[in-house]
């Protein structure tokens, strides 16, 4: 049997419920058997602005998976030196009884230019973007095996969340109540 298998990269400081339903969402519409949310270990494009460390990152998607049908936690990506690089990532969770789908927000998707290995990323999963209300991508070249899903729009972002934390705002119902609970408990994101 051939698992269908759908991988959402991403730096996840913090997970949130926008990351959850999205997730939930392409695994029921492309009809995947699971979901892996994958912390970036290194997320070479956003050094100097990550805040918890990938140990941490992970604890708090792991948590925020709980309960959920069919969503989990990769660490393949944090239990790898150096960079994060999707095509390594791809290649390590592939095999011959999986066929991997690499889900992308369409930013990220709109991103892909300035990948590392872009080019051997392209026959190892079909993308899948995830479009809220109003987004759209295009793939990065010709011949790439490219679907579009409709996604809930929660206009939730990281970056949002953090700003939140350290002004002393909630984030109750914008975050899983076990990571708002993790989140109190280490004291993260208290600074900006
Ligand atoms: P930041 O504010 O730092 O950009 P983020 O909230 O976008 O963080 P990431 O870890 O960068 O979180 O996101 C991982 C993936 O999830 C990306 O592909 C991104 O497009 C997607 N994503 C982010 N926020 C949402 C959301 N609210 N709904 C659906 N997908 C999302
Ligand atoms: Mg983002």
């Amino acid at each position: 049997m051939v698992e269908r298998l759908g991988i959402l990269g991403g730096t996840f400081d913090p997970v949130h419920a926008g990351h959850v339903a999205a997730a939930a969402e392409v695994r029921a519409v492309v009809g995947l058997d699971r979901v892996l949310l994958v912390p970036a270990g290194d997320p070479w494009q956003k050094r100097g602005t990550v805040v918890a460390s990938a140990a941490l990152r992970a604890e708090m998607v792991t948590r925020a998976c709980e309960g959920v049908d069919g969503v989990e936690c990769s660490t393949v990506e944090i239990e790898r030196v150096g960079p994060s690089v999707t095509a390594d990532t791809l290649e390590a969770l592939g095999g011959t009884d999986r066929e991997l789908f690499l889900v992308l927000g369409a930013d990220a998707a709109a991103n892909m230019g300035t990948w590392r290995r872009l080019e051997d990323t392209r026959p190892l999963a079909t993308v899948v973007v995830m479009e809220r209300a109003g987004e759209h991508a295009d793939p990065p070249g010709p011949n790439w095996r490219w679907r579009h899903v409709a996604v809930p729009r929660l206009d939730i972002s990281s970056s949002e969340l953090r700003a939140r934390i350290a002004a002393g705002r909630p984030v109750d119902g914008l975050v899983p109540p076990a990571v708002v609970r993790f989140i109190k408990d280490r004291g993260l994101y208290t600074s900006s």
